[in-house]
């Protein structure tokens, strides 16, 4: 009996825009903090995420970055988000997590840039949020 795996990330290569990505993953890597407060954006308060769905990557959760035009970006990794649309194709380019490809992600009611999406396999995706663009 062999496996068939199902090409869950196929859905990115149709359109290069505005992709609905909400989805859930990666329970078991979830940093259980007992709260449920819903995480939402800073610009139009559309609820986008949880405290629940705080996850590690690389062993934290807040990570800090350059991108190669020297901006600055502190990000939370997030297994579960709502209310967001990926942009363009997938790129492996200048990635900061190793092996996994990412799109921009915005709000899908004010377009705010809020972070990226990591992917890598159905299990292991998550959403890397600019805290700065989020609030509770
Ligand atoms: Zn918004």
């Amino acid at each position: 009996m062999s496996s068939v795996s199902v090409p869950f990330y196929v859905n990115f290569f149709e359109f290069d825009n505005h992709v609905d990505i909400n989805k859930k993953t990666d329970y078991q890597n979830c940093i259980n903090d007992d709260q449920d407060s819903t995480i939402i954006c800073q610009n139009c308060e559309t609820s986008i995420t949880a405290n629940q769905y705080k996850i590690n990557r690389d062993r934290r959760h807040k990570h800090t970055f350059n991108n190669p035009l020297g901006e600055h970006y502190t990000i939370g990794c997030f297994s579960y988000a709502q209310n967001t649309l990926s942009i363009g194709k997938p790129t492996e380019e200048w990635t900061w997590f190793t092996g996994y490809t990412w799109t921009i992600c915005v709000c899908a009611n004010c377009d705010s840039h809020l972070g990226w999406y990591f992917d890598k396999s159905q299990e292991q995706s998550f959403f890397g949020f600019i805290l700065d663009q989020l609030k509770s």
